[in-house]
């Protein structure tokens, strides 16, 4: 029964609700490396052996909400919190195309200080300085007119992970937050032309197997352009603290079956993955992710920008990541593309 799913999924890019359940329920040692071969397979056919290198710049540490599994939370008293001014911005841009990055990402807590008006110049000015390069954002929810106007001053991707389908377990985890304006959000940046990554945490407390099966449902249906999935790391300075958080072989299985259902996705083995396993990423491109973030980010703050505890590379240079991840890209039998690396959506139309 097992086999003849994984045969469904590899050769439909398919399963309903129902089969994805039993298929996390049954599954075996032997039956997920079919699940991680037919995966690696999959991102083969259509991206080959690259690896796509994302700049991470995490250009503010403040935050208005207070997602219960986050260390940024706004009513963390004990966060450190800093923000970017735009030369600074500029500067890791400037340090990141020398290092030979053709994509940036510009990810914040949901920090009103940058007005629209503000994120519009920091934009353009990126853009008019580095025209050959990609830009994308991920600063949380914002006015359909701010998603336009950032969209017409030149980004051209946004990531807002739909965190999870779930509006039970999306009321439970964002105090004051919408489920409804979450999904209309990912609704309008898709509308405007954005790339848009959608995506969710594993190991939330509360998350059943139905849940995570609903939430790839869901990303079948969105079919984004990107993915992110990662295992939720609980933080010691908020209310999850003393849950158990997610594992990283339950998270190559979400990687995995994320990448038949949506298999032209663009999927990052994130640096959660990094810090559960010295090789936890290596492990997500070996489970179907095929895009990593090195940091961009000034070393002086790295630290203060902590989602979760003990985040890898926070004392390293830029041009340390970019080589210690290559190697580690290597490693895995892959290669690191330093290009644009747009979703090859966009080149067949
Ligand atoms: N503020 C923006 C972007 C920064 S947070 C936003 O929320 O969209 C980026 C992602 O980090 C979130 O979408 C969430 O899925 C993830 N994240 C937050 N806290 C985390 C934790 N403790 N463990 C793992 N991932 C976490
Ligand atoms: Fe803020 Fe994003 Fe953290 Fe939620 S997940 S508290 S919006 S930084």
């Amino acid at each position: 029964m097992l086999q003849v799913l994984l045969d469904k999924l590899y050769k439909e890019n398919k399963l309903g609700r129902d089969e994805i359940v039993l298929l996390l329920r049954q599954l075996d040692e032997e039956h997920k490396e079919v699940l991680f071969n037919y995966a690696r397979l999959t991102k083969e056919r259509f991206y080959g052996k690259k690896v796509y290198m994302r700049g991470l710049i995490e250009f503010s540490s403040i935050c208005r909400q207070n997602c219960l599994y986050c260390g940024l939370r706004a009513q963390n008293s004990k966060a450190g919190r800093y923000r970017l001014a735009k030369d600074e911005i500029l500067e890791c841009c400037s340090e990141g195309y020398r290092l030979g990055y053709r994509t940036f990402v510009l990810q914040s807590g949901e920090d009103p200080w940058y007005t629209v008006e503000k994120m519009v110049d920091i934009i353009r000015s990126v853009k008019e300085k580095f025209p050959d390069t990609a830009l994308t954002l991920s600063i949380g929810e914002r006015s359909r007119e701010e998603y336009e106007a950032m969209y017409a001053a030149g980004a051209d991707r946004y990531l807002l992970r739909h965190e999870t389908v779930s509006r039970r377990l999306y009321e439970q985890l964002h105090p004051g937050m919408s489920f409804d304006e979450r999904q209309n959000c990912l609704k309008i940046l898709k509308e405007i032309g954005y790339q848009v990554g959608a995506g969710f945490m594993v190991g939330l407390p509360g998350q059943t197997e139905e849940d995570l099966a609903e939430d790839l449902c869901f990303l079948k249906e969105l079919n984004p352009h990107m993915i992110g999935i990662g295992p939720f790391i609980p933080h010691s300075e908020t209310p999850l603290k003393d849950t158990k958080g997610g594992t990283v072989e339950d998270t190559r299985v979400m990687l995995a079956i994320a990448r038949l259902l949506v298999p032209d996705s663009l999927m990052p083995a994130t640096t959660a993955m990094g810090t559960l396993h010295k090789q936890g990423r290596e492990l997500a491109l070996q489970a179907g992710a095929n895009v990593v973030m090195p940091n961009l980010s000034p070393v002086a703050v790295r630290a203060k920008y902590a989602l979760y505890e003990n985040k890898i590379c926070t004392g390293d240079e830029a041009a340390h990541c970019r080589h210690c991840i290559e190697g580690r890209i290597q490693a895995a039998g892959y290669e690191a593309d330093m290009s644009r690396g747009d979703s090859c959506r966009l080149h067949i139309g």
